[in-house]
């Protein structure tokens, strides 16, 4: 493949933009090879600046559910756009998608829209720390939320559980503050909440881990996680950002019936416009300002385009049918993924939610961030290369989800699969 002109605005954006990219991630850094500048997008497929065409499997991190340039969002965009794009007022756009997120996030009593994960995800930390007078948080390794100072922070080594931050430009008298597990360790959570009795503000986590790839809660983590915080009084804060809307149109929680306290929602939210969410418990979020002393405020939070293009995106996904599809798609490419990689010798192991999974490249099976870290990411890097010969654009990376789309047609993952068996057969 011809990828002359990406490489051209790569070497342009390098100048202007660090590392040439606005994400860090967008960089190709765990593949080796510069990343493709991307043209347009409609439906599954994606066209790079070059016209190179790729089955998408990134659905920009995981907003577009629905497909890209869905006719139903850019309509629903074409009629807000002439009215004004951003008021710094109230306007009823937020309350018509705040009425369809309570729907089907029942726990989210009242809810603040924002800007993107990141900011739902602070300021869901910013009120759990002011609604019960604690500092400290914890959190899981291999979970990602967001670029907020608290959550920048690693586990500490051995015997020290203090975290270390895990970025500079985190001072260490705020990273002391975080806490850090295993995934689906309650030992482990047990025995920190004992160490630091009544100062833990909440506890953190992605119901379905995406971000180190797929991991699932096994039966009894989340449960778990419940008790101890109600026990404890600690707030359970669940990041819903990719689960949201994705596992299931209610989450993780709807899926496993468990309510969080608190809540934090983005990607599909804003049907790819910027838009994130967070909320819970009426009596916990009333100490948000103007009603309490928890500040957080955003000059564009409730843009009207992106509220607009986020009640089209939930309106699109409000049957139960969407999900069910869902589900066969992804168990379908997975059944294909894994049989190939048996015929062809190559250790798998598959973790799968409706509508995500990670081919991780290890024997072992991956219940946290130790076992998905057994990966071979070298073999990963040389297999994604592949793929992307082959019209499949992948995540650049061994730790992400692969996103399936409610358009990805069955002609698109019999590609994806046969694209596999040859890249299979070459690393
Ligand atoms: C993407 C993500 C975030 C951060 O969202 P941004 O919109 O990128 O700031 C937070 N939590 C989880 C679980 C995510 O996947």
């Amino acid at each position: 493949m011809n990828r002359k002109k990406s490489i051209g605005y790569y070497r342009r954006a390098l100048e202007l933009i660090p590392g040439g990219v606005n994400s860090p991630v967008r960089a190709f850094k765990a593949i080796g090879i510069p990343p493709v500048f991307i043209d347009r997008a409609r439906g599954a497929k994606i066209w790079d600046v070059d016209g190179n065409e790729y089955v998408d499997y990134v659905g920009s991190w995981g907003p577009m559910i629905m497909g890209h340039a869905h006719p139903r969002i850019v309509s629903a965009l074409k009629k807000a756009a002439p009215r004004g794009t951003s008021f710094g007022a109230p306007t009823p756009l937020e309350v018509e998608l705040a009425i369809r997120v309570r729907k089907a996030f029942p726990s989210m009593e009242t809810l603040r829209m924002v800007s993107s994960g990141t900011e739902a995800v602070m300021s869901a930390i910013r009120v759990a720390r002011g609604y019960t007078g604690r500092n400290k948080i914890l959190k899981f390794e291999g979970c990602y939320h967001g670029h907020g100072d608290s959550l920048l922070v690693k586990a500490g080594s051995g015997a020290t559980t203090f975290g270390i931050p895990d970025s500079l430009g985190v001072p260490e008298d705020l990273a002391k503050h975080t806490l850090n597990a295993p995934y689906n360790d309650l030992e482990r959570v047990k025995a920190l909440v004992n160490q630091y009795p009544e100062q833990i503000a909440c506890i953190i986590v992605e119901p379905i881990a995406g971000n180190m790839g797929v991991v699932l809660p096994e039966k009894g983590f989340l449960e778990g996680l419940r008790g101890i915080c109600d026990e404890r009084r600690i707030l359970l804060v669940f990041d819903e950002v990719i689960s949201g809307f994705r596992a299931a149109y209610g989450g993780a929680q709807e899926l496993y019936g468990i309510k969080a306290d608190l809540t934090c929602l983005g990607k599909i939210i804003g049907g790819g416009l910027p838009v994130g969410a967070y909320g819970g418990k009426e009596k916990i979020m009333e100490r948000v300002a103007p009603l309490g002393g928890v500040y957080q405020a955003g000059t564009l939070s409730g843009n009207p385009l992106a509220m607009a293009a986020g009640i089209e995106a939930l309106e699109i996904l409000k049957s139960k049918k969407i999900y069910q599809d869902l589900e066969k798609k992804t168990t379908y490419l997975t059944e294909r993924i894994s049989e190939s990689a048996e015929e062809q010798g190559i250790p798998v192991s598959i973790n799968r939610a409706t509508g995500m999974l990670t081919v991780f490249f290890t024997e072992s099976p991956v219940r946290d961030y130790a076992s998905a870290k057994t990966s071979d990411t070298k073999r990963f890097a040389k297999f994604f290369i592949e793929m992307l010969e082959q019209g499949i654009y992948l995540p650049p990376s061994q730790f992400e989800a692969w996103f399936i789309s409610l358009v990805h047609t069955q002609k698109d993952l019999d590609k994806t699969a046969e694209a596999c068996d040859t890249a299979f057969r070459k690393i």
